[in-house]
């Protein structure tokens, strides 16, 4: 395990055992890449071979062990490009201006993509490498 902090977590649910190795995988090898790297469910759940109500209940594992944080992409509903990111649900707005329209979209018109990014505790494996 590159992640010690896992490990309880298969203590905890020996049927995900494997796939929390796979996840185990999955994370450093990213973050081998770099620290920047955006780790999205659907991603995983492909690398993983699962669906992806799956991969999220074994990334907020990681999310629970404090290596991941989560990330709320808000994009537009029309262009389809980024427009500002979130880490909690409530921190959503209502509201949010967009520079490629130049006018505002609504909580119910913009696009939202959840997404995880590591937290600096996952920092020091990095300078290891
Ligand atoms: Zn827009």
């Amino acid at each position: 395990m590159h992640f010690p902090e896992l490990e309880p977590y298969k203590t905890k649910n020996p049927r995900l055992s494997e796939l929390i190795n796979s996840l185990d995988s999955y994370l450093y090898d990213l973050l081998s890449i770099s620290q920047q790297q955006d780790i999205a469910p659907v991603l995983f759940a492909k690398k993983a071979g699962i669906d992806e109500p799956t991969a999220l209940v074994l990334l907020m594992f990681a999310e629970d062990a404090g290596i991941i944080l989560r990330k709320y992409y808000v994009y537009c509903p029309v262009t389809d490009d980024y427009i500002d990111s979130y880490s909690s649900p409530e921190d959503l707005p209502k509201e949010v201006y967009c520079p490629q329209d130049r006018k505002m979209h609504s909580y119910h018109e913009y696009l939202v993509e959840l997404t995880f990014q590591f937290s600096a505790k996952a920092l020091p494996i990095v300078s290891n490498i």
